[in-house]
């Protein structure tokens, strides 16, 4: 496993979120891309190299809109970067810990992802990415 490639953070009103944290680190997000795929926009700000990642559910069945109503808003989850993400996977699950989808699948900004069930990983949501190469 890399670096952290972004942290997400799961927000109600991407407009009002996306004024907030303008505020807070001194700049506008520097993309809006919506994953139809996962039911969420995102938004994404470049702070000193590390990647913050706003994300709205955009239906009441999106896992965003689920995590809000469970736990509120606030950190959804880590995002580690990796060269490969199926060999990451694989070794993953070598290593015992549960993975919520086993085949990668379409992540916003041109990745392709995997998230690690929070219940083996105390409690953390971890997600695999690696960038797609076309
Ligand atoms: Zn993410």
């Amino acid at each position: 496993m890399d670096k952290i490639e972004h942290i997400g953070i799961a927000v109600k009103n991407m407009a009002e979120s996306n004024r907030l944290f303008a505020k807070l680190f001194g700049k506008e997000p520097y993309k809006i891309e919506e994953v139809a795929s996962e039911g969420v926009r995102t938004s994404f700000f470049d702070v000193g190299g590390i990647k913050i990642e706003l994300l709205e559910a955009t239906r009441p069945d999106s896992p965003i809109a689920k995590f809000i109503e469970k736990r509120g808003e606030g950190i959804h989850h880590l995002a580690f970067a990796v060269d490969d993400i199926y060999k990451g996977i694989a070794n993953k699950v070598q290593q015992g810990f549960t993975i919520i989808n086993p085949e990668p699948k379409d992540g916003a900004d041109n990745k392709l992802i995997a998230f690690l069930h929070p219940k083996s990983t105390n409690g953390v949501l971890v997600e695999l990415c690696q960038e797609k190469k076309d």
